[in-house]
């Protein structure tokens, strides 16, 4: 099979991952193929031709010609506890490709056996969290969110014991590198500077080549503290566009441990994560999360913390004086409390029609927001419908009649279209792109995983995706995905 695959992570060294082989599974079959993501990255097969060979190859019972799996060590903040001894314990990095743009993408197999970092575990995925990771992460990719991405998912005919025994799966994982705050901190716990200065050159040729390395820098294997710095506001910014997007959305990743943050800000490891429904700035789906640490709400305030967390690992590179690299990394944590804050707020403006934030439209959000939560709105509804009924008639009218109203949603609507009244049309135009028809809503995703499983069929998860691939798209199928659930998501629980 001809896939130019290159290992450049294990060129960086054996401190850094460990060789490890899929372990071959007994009846591999595949069930998933992203065909437009095959094609972007250089993988031309015809699905109904080579489903066998590449069920071989994405099972892990075949490898690539050039390919020399590995799985990544790294550490992690685990709900706020340091584990200095994580990596991939279910995974094996098959190497990168590049894209036909030249940007380069890791191929990770999940699911695909043992490796030195597995601890207790299998080292296997069943088959329903993997084809929802399938489903979450593509939804994830046509809404316009960041995110790592799935290329198949094949089942391999063996069973995985969880509570019971569930059919078995491995998934192809698509990301632009696998590094996370938590390979930062794997040798940061170590005091392995050596290598810290390692994975930050690496770090910045593979997703910030903009930076421009010193020539000084380029031959030693040190990174000036202005390289640094300029790397870290490179991930900040990078990570303020992924929260911002997930607020967008209404999209609770579950468990932002600092091993589940990747420094390339795509979302990564879709296991307990779950959409918001009526909003509540509280809602947490995920079983594991008791003390709603990963609450919707808490998002971007949990970033910060993790980003302080690589700061913290990225300090000794700065200067071997703490408090001057302090002083250099402070201001750039205290601006990205400001960034997120901002640009959050514009987001929502955008959702709300208004192009050229101002100050006086935090307000607005913020009542809207108020509302929402009290009268148990749905996050998703509320914006299309305001979109829908937007027209130059409507807001003349509800502005002539303004005067007087008490009732209190009249009277946020009207200062609502006082904002907008200058360009309705625009307004419109700029909801339409901002606030998606459909998400990947719990009960939809549960009812057709279930299905799915229990008759073999993929027809309904086919039917799904489509629709999904055109969020902002009214398509056929839309009305069949855009109700809310009757009783809010009440009990339901995500697991890891
Ligand atoms: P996660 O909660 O998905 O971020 O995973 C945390 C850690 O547990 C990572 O080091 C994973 O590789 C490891 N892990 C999760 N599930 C398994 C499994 N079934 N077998 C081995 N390791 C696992
Ligand atoms: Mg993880
Ligand atoms: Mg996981």
């Amino acid at each position: 099979m001809p896939l130019n695959i290159v290992n450049s992570y294990l060129e960086l060294g054996a401190a850094f991952s460990q060789t490890s082989l899929p372990s071959p599974v007994v009846a591999p079959e595949l069930l998933l193929w992203n065909k437009p993501l095959a094609h972007s990255l250089g993988i031309d097969f015809s699905v109904n031709k080579d489903s066998d060979l590449l069920a071989q190859y994405f099972s892990g019972n075949r490898l690539f010609e050039k390919s020399q799996p590995i799985a990544q060590a790294y550490s992690g903040h685990q709900f706020g506890h340091f584990n200095p001894q994580l990596g991939d314990g279910r995974a094996h990095l098959l190497g990168d490709v590049k894209d036909e743009n030249g940007q380069s993408f890791d191929i990770q197999l999940k699911g695909s056996g043992t490796s030195h970092f597995s601890r207790s575990g299998d080292g296997r995925c069943a088959l329903g969290p993997a084809l929802r990771e399938f489903i979450m992460s593509e939804a994830m990719f046509a809404l316009g969110v960041p995110t790592t991405r799935c290329l198949s998912v094949v089942a391999t005919g063996q069973a995985v014991y969880r509570e019971r025994a569930l059919p078995g799966a491995v998934v192809t994982r698509v990301a632009a590198s696998h590094i996370r705050v938590g390979t930062f901190q794997f040798f940061a716990a170590r005091r392995d500077i050596d290598s810290l200065q390692k994975l930050t050159r690496y770090s910045i040729k593979r997703h910030f080549p903009e930076i421009t390395l010193t020539s000084a820098a380029l031959e030693s294997d040190k990174l000036t503290a202005d390289n640094v710095v300029d790397f870290f506001q490179a991930v900040l910014n990078k990570q303020v566009k992924l929260i911002v997007s997930w607020l967008r959305v209404g999209f609770i990743h579950g468990v932002m441990n600092t091993d589940n943050t990747a420094i390339s800000g795509e979302t990564i490891d879709y296991g307990p994560c779950a959409m918001m429904n009526h909003y509540h700035s509280d809602t947490v789906f995920s079983s594991i999360d008791r003390n709603a640490r990963y609450a919707f709400g808490n998002q971007s305030s949990i970033m910060q913390w993790n980003m302080a967390r690589l700061a913290d690992c990225l300090l000794p590179l700065v200067d071997e004086d703490e408090d001057i690299a302090l002083a250099k990394i402070e201001p750039l944590l205290r601006q990205f409390a400001n960034d997120l804050q901002y640009y959050y707020y514009a987001m929502m403006a955008n959702k709300l029609g208004i192009d050229e934030f101002s100050e006086g439209d935090v307000e607005l959000v913020n009542e809207l927001l108020k509302f929402m939560q009290d009268k148990k709105m749905d996050y998703t509804q509320t914006f299309v419908t305001l979109a829908s009924n937007l027209s130059q008639s409507n807001v003349d009218e509800v502005l002539g009649n303004a005067k007087n109203i008490t009732d209190e949603w009249q009277q946020w609507l009207t200062r609502w279209y006082s904002r907008i009244a200058t360009d309705v049309s625009g307004a419109k135009a700029l909801m339409e792109k901002s606030n998606p028809l459909v998400i990947p809503r719990n009960h939809h995703v549960e009812a057709i995983l279930a299905s799915t499983q229990a008759t073999g069929d993929l027809t309904a998860l086919h039917e799904f995706l489509t629709v999904l691939q055109q969020p902002y798209q009214d398509v056929d199928n839309t009305y069949l995905y855009q109700d809310a659930p009757r009783d809010g998501d009440v009990g339901y629980n995500t697991f890891c």
